[in-house]
């Protein structure tokens, strides 16, 4: 019998005791599950992480063989001294329709101006405005295509938009037009009409859209960033929206969060904030992701969604 810790916070115990237990069971993994102060560190096969919940030094954990993080963002652990063990990031169906319904939604949002549409209460009957662009005449650029960019990017080709990707890597997806590197990041932005940055924390990835950067934009472009906070200058951002360089930023992820109450964003007219919740793991479909690494382990295979660590991500 294998002895899983789950080291998330104690309120999100209820919501995956189930879930965990039944998705085990169903991959032919004989585990008790523990929760922490329960049992011996050095007992633990499995850690069950996210970086919210109250293991933060892995030294005591000598025999732990993974630690399997709930959260795509691992900046928070990724870096962390203590960690010897290999570490897993969260692939979960649950967690990419819902970045996919979020990215999708804001971005019809702003290809058919909603804001405008829902705030005209003035009595004029606008119907000579011109004939509104389709979605394929419309450039959306997607920065990171990884699991979540590239379910997003796919998506959004698939309701005809015109769609470029960005990432680290070269890569082929169809419908997408596929750039990396330095040019292909100037190429991207430069027609980028609608940015949705999904890239992780990292060093590199750090104020990638800075003054210089924002400026490679077509004027009034709209940024939606459900990424992290750190991949946005933000004094820059609040100077290129009051410029008008950029049209609007829906902005889901910040340096600070809670967002404080007097931080700018708050209060401008042309930035929607929400509050980290874009995406969110699910119970049902990450336990089984857990599930699936606890039996590859065990049987001695590859394991799924491993960290590079030297890259962050
Ligand atoms: P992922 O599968 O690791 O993909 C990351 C993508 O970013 C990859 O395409 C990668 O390129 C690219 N990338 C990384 N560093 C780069 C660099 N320096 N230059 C260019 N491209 C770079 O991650 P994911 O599962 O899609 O998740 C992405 C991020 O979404 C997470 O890290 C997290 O921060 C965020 N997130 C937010 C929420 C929310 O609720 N707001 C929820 C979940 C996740 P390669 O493909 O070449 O490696």
């Amino acid at each position: 019998m294998i002895r899983v810790l789950f080291a998330d916070r104690a309120e999100n115990w209820p919501r995956y005791k189930a879930p965990l237990a039944h998705a085990l069971a169903q991959a032919g993994v004989r585990a008790e599950i523990v929760l922490p102060d329960a049992a011996a560190p050095d007992s633990i096969d499995y850690i069950v992480y996210s970086p919210m919940g109250p293991v933060q030094d892995f030294t005591p954990f000598t025999r732990a063989k993974a630690v399997l993080n709930l959260w795509a963002g691992v900046e928070r652990v990724v870096g962390n001294k203590t960690l010897t063990q290999p570490l897993c990031r969260m692939v979960d169906d649950g967690l990419e329709r819902g970045m996919v319904e979020y990215v999708t939604g804001h971005v019809l949002r702003y290809h058919l101006g909603l804001d405008a549409t829902l705030a005209q209460q003035d009595g004029i009957w606008r119907h000579d405005d011109g004939v509104p662009p389709l979605a394929r005449n419309r450039r959306v650029v997607m920065l990171g295509l990884g699991a979540l960019g590239a379910a997003c990017a796919q998506s959004l080709s698939g309701l005809g938009f015109d769609v470029t990707g960005w990432s680290r890597s070269p890569k082929q997806i169809t419908g997408i037009t596929c750039l990396d590197g330095a040019a292909g990041l100037r190429q991207a932005l430069s027609h980028a009409e609608i940015l949705v940055s999904l890239l992780p924390d990292t060093p590199e990835t750090s104020n990638l859209l800075n003054a210089q950067t924002l400026a490679l934009l077509p004027k009034g472009a709209a940024i939606i960033n459900p990424g992290r906070g750190t991949l946005i200058d933000d004094a820059a951002l609040l100077a290129a929206l009051d410029a008008g360089q950029i049209g609007h930023a829906t902005l889901d992820v910040f340096r600070v969060e809670p967002l404080p109450p007097a931080h700018p964003y708050w209060a401008h007219p042309r930035v929607t904030v929400t509050p980290h919740i874009a995406a969110e793991s699910r119970a049902e479909t990450a336990a089984q992701v857990v599930a699936e690494n606890i039996r590859r382990s065990e049987a001695g295979e590859a394991l799924l969604y491993l960290v590079d660590r030297a890259r962050g991500y």
